[in-house]
């Protein structure tokens, strides 16, 4: 990898090298490609990809090598989400609604306001229908002079080939554990071994992993989360805890929303040139109307996303209970309770540790689909009984 000096627009993509170097130059070309597809698994910062992009390419600096300063005007209003010529798309719904898509098409014929580019990023563009992704097609395939495109999605394959084939990809991997600390340690000064801790727990997911280095109230939540299983004793137990488990979720979901958003309001009113506590004058208002749509909207989402944080918590910790049966000799996303776990892996089987972890997936595949989280949940719980109890179940499979 090359050693060159990087924009602050780019720090929070920690273990991203390949894809920092690829976005760094695009930014600084005259002309470059207008449609981007950003892949990754969940974590991997797709997003955060695109927006840092979308901050280069708007940037005010001359020099290319500042692209991404982090310090103008155009660069502390694309990291509010509030510049005019960025505009991100995501959606409350399962799937986008074409009307969206149509809106969005339209938005995209006029030029820029202010910035040099006109940039759309869709989040989670696997959620598009196949009728509003040929929509979009027109779009990318006859591009308005200055607009850019940038699509979002787990995998290539989450997009139709038609949309896949014009766009530019960029694909990010999960960062190595220890990337995620480092970043944690040098950006944010936070303790290393905390830092590892989290970079850990979280999976190297860099959002969750500050934010558990951070919040001991988000650590003692989770500890609640993946203890869970180890407590199931009585069926009775098992619907208790499933209840537990969406309290857990919402109090967790409220609390960083509430986190994120104060500090993105204040972050827009240091981009607008106002302190903490300033009026705001009547023209800057609709800036912050604008943030504090995107987050009542986001919040709405807030709670599904951390119920599937609660059920990728749940399974790493039967991974590290079959690595722990199986004696793998790997390192354990939850190392810190490697004793306790240990002797729960002593008393079962690796088959119902198999049979939990799909259990796991199944819950998350239900609430994927909305069914109510309760429902999903109480048929993943029942499936930690005891093997003991599971054993003396009628047409149980072991
Ligand atoms: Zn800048």
């Amino acid at each position: 990898m090359s050693a060159a000096p990087v924009a602050p627009a780019w720090a929070e993509l920690a273990g991203q090298e390949a894809a920092v170097g690829q976005l760094s130059r695009a930014a600084t070309m005259d002309s470059p490609t207008h449609a981007w597809l950003f892949t990754g698994p969940p974590g991997s910062g797709r997003s955060n990809a695109a927006r840092a992009f979308a901050q280069a390419l708007q940037c005010e600096q001359e020099d290319p090598a500042q692209r991404g300063c982090g310090r103008c005007h155009a660069c502390l209003t694309v990291h509010a989400g509030t510049h005019a010529d960025v505009k991100v798309m995501a959606t409350e719904n399962v799937t986008y609604k074409i009307d969206e898509i149509r809106e969005l098409i339209s938005l995209a014929q006029d030029r820029p306001s202010s910035g040099r580019w006109r940039i759309f990023i869709i989040e989670d563009a696997d959620r598009m229908t196949e009728r509003a992704t040929n929509v979009l097609l027109k779009a990318i395939e006859e591009p308005p002079a200055r607009t850019i495109w940038m699509l979002c999605a787990p995998s290539p394959a989450d997009v139709l080939v038609t949309i896949r084939s014009r766009c530019r990809p960029v694909g990010l991997r999960i960062p190595a554990v220890q990337s995620v600390a480092d970043l944690l340690v040098d950006r944010d000064g936070l303790d290393p071994a905390l830092a590892l801790f989290a970079a850990r727990a979280s999976q190297s997911h860099v959002g969750m992993a500050r934010r558990l280095a951070r919040d001991e109230g988000a650590r003692q939540r989770r500890e609640a989360v993946v203890h869970l299983p180890l407590r199931i004793q009585a069926t009775s137990d098992a619907v208790a805890l499933a209840k537990e488990l969406v309290e857990v979720t919402q109090e967790e979901a409220k609390s960083s929303a509430e986190v994120r958003n104060a500090e993105e309001k204040a972050g827009l009113l240091r981009a607008l040139g106002l302190g903490e506590d300033e009026k705001v004058p009547p023209k800057l208002r609709n800036h912050v109307k604008r943030l504090e749509d995107s987050q009542t909207a986001r919040n709405k989402r807030s709670v599904h996303d951390t119920l599937d944080r609660a059920m990728i918590d749940l399974t790493g910790l039967f991974r590290d209970v079959l690595a722990l049966q199986l004696g793998t000799g790997a390192e354990l996303v939850n190392e810190h309770l490697r004793d306790e776990l240990g002797s729960y892996a002593h008393g079962v089987t690796a088959e119902r540790t198999v049979a939990r972890i799909d259990a796991v997936a199944t819950a998350r595949r239900r609430l994927a689909g909305n069914v109510p989280p309760l429902l999903a949940l109480e048929a993943m719980t029942m499936s930690f009984l005891p093997d003991r109890i599971l054993d003396r179940r009628p047409g149980h499979q072991a």
